[in-house]
Order: C-alpha cells, then sequence, then structure tokens
C-alpha cells in the first residue's frame, strides 16, 4: 500500500520506521525547521495548498490510506487531512499521543489558549519557563515576566521585551530540566498539553512551581488511536481489507 503519514513529531518518525519494510511510505513536513529530523521512506516538505492541494496529493500519489500524525495543537493539517481524505475517498486515521494527567503535587492552571495563558501570568510569578514553541512566543510579547523561552528555530518578533532563548531540540533529562528551573530561578511554567515526555512537569512539581498549561485544540471526528502500534495495527487492517 501507499501511506502518506502526516508528519513533524516523533510518533510519525517511529511509525514511518515500522511501515517502511512493507509499505510504500511518504511522509510530509511542513517545513518549520531547518534541519528536520528525517524518518524511513521517502519525503516531501511544505504545504499541499490546503485542502484542494491535499486532495490532489492523494490522487496523483495513489495513496491507499492517510495517517495525520502532526503535533496534537497542529489542527488545520489534521482538519484539512479529514475533509481531503474524505473527498478523495481515502481512509483516514489520526493519531494523537494522549495528554498529560495531573498526579498528587502538581498544581496546574489549565486554560483555553494561550492568550489565556498571558493573562493568567502575571498572577502566577514573575521568572516563566515558556516551551510553547517558537510561534506562540509572540502571544506573550505584551507581558513584562522576564521569560525563559526554549525552541528548535529562533523565533520573530513580537516578542517579550524580557527574553532569554535556548536553542535545543528534545527529548530532555529529568536533571537537565531540575537544572534550568534552579539556574534561572523559574516560579512558573507554560506548556501546551502536548502528551509525551514529561520531565519539565517533574521538575515543576518537586519545585512546587506552578503550571499553566494549554489545552488542546479539537480534533476533526474519526478514527483516532494513541499510539503508534495502534496505528500499525490500522493500516495492517487497511492492507487486509483492500
Ligand atoms: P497547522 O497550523 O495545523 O498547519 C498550517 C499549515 O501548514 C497547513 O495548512 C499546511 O499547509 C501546513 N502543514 C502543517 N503540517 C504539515 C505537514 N505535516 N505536511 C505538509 N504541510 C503541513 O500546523 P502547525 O501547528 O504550524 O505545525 C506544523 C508542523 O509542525 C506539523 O506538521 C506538526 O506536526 C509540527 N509540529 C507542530 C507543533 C505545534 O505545537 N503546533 C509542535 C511540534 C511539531 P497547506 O494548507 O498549504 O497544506
Amino acid at each position: 500500500m501507499t501511506v502518506l503519514i502526516l508528519g513533524g513529531t516523533a510518533e510519525a518518525r517511529a511509525l514511518a520506521g515500522e511501515l517502511a519494510d512493507r509499505h510504500a511510505v511518504i511522509s510530509s513536513l511542513a517545513g518549520r525547521t531547518s534541519r528536520p529530523l528525517l524518518p524511513a521512506g521517502e519525503v516531501r516538505v511544505g504545504g499541499f495548498g490546503g485542502v484542494e492541494g491535499l486532495v490532489a496529493f492523494l490522487r496523483e500519489r495513489q495513496v491507499d490510506a492517510l495517517v495525520d500524525a502532526t503535533h496534537p495543537f497542529a489542527a488545520r493539517i489534521s482538519a484539512n487531512a479529514a475533509v481531503a481524505a474524505g473527498r478523495a475517498g481515502v481512509p483516514v486515521l489520526h493519531l494523537r499521543r494522549a495528554g498529560w494527567v495531573a498526579e498528587k503535587g502538581d498544581v496546574w492552571h489549565r486554560v483555553r489558549d494561550l492568550g489565556d495563558a498571558a493573562g493568567l501570568l502575571p498572577r502566577l510569578g514573575r521568572r516563566v519557563f515558556l516551551t510553547t514553541g517558537r510561534q506562540e512566543i509572540s502571544a506573550f510579547a505584551h507581558n513584562d515576566q522576564w521569560f525563559l523561552a526554549r525552541s528548535v528555530e529562533p523565533p520573530e518578533p513580537p516578542m517579550p521585551g524580557r527574553l532569554v532563548v535556548i536553542l535545543e531540540r528534545g527529548p530532555f533529562t529529568l536533571d537537565g530540566e531540575r537544572r534550568l528551573l534552579a539556574e534561572h530561578a523559574i516560579d512558573v511554567l507554560v506548556s501546551k498539553d502536548s502528551g509525551g515526555s514529561a520531565h519539565k512537569l517533574t521538575a515543576a512539581r518537586e519545585r512546587g512551581i506552578p503550571v499553566v498549561l494549554v489545552d488542546r485544540p479539537a480534533l476533526p471526528g474519526g478514527e483516532m488511536v494513541a499510539t503508534v502500534e495502534e496505528a500499525v495495527d490500522w493500516v495492517t487492517r487497511k492492507r487486509d481489507s483492500a
């Protein structure tokens, strides 16, 4: 089968690795990072040109199954995937890692969006560790707290006036997260509820500092799984029923 994986996540790379010896796998990346980690199989980079472009791609490349394994906050491409797959008559699966669940000792403030996160910060702390990704830093441009922001690529203005940026790509270790919070005297953490490795949340819990957690955008309806294994099974079932 020809399987198109919409990627940009560790799960998408793992899935491509699992499927590449049995199927023709095409992974699609948005092109946001200049040196992306490349998955096994064919890779294409850049937007499709909306729903129409994705429908055309699915037809041209005779895609048999589409797996949307994009980041839980990449809402537009997920919505486009659902609509385009429907139009092209291609089965689609959304692979979304599970969100985080609070543990004893966590002080979490769940907010609907980044604007609400920015509005809440003055009440919670003065030295903020921002781990939302560079595209979201501008939401905090009018805050006067001190910010430490971590992203893969440098952020672009508008940005908060008092900002230090660390350019780093995960995975991060628990010790590293502890060190970072201590070195910079961080008293509040801001994160999207991305799921996956949660060392920063553990380090915040240990330190007793609050976390502002931005809720996930809604997913389009349709089939959804949370793990790479389940996605492999789904592709296998589609092949068997083809
Ligand atoms: P988005 O807002 O949902 O998508 C915006 C546009 O970018 C889409 O309409 C599409 O352009 C293009 N696009 C997005 N993902 C694509 C893909 N895998 N292949 C081809 N085109 C894609 O997405 P985003 O939030 O900017 O995220 C972009 C990518 O970064 C995603 O692939 C995601 O997995 C990854 N990522 C996102 C986050 C995050 O926090 N949002 C974090 C880590 C990784 P067209 O309409 O022209 O097709």
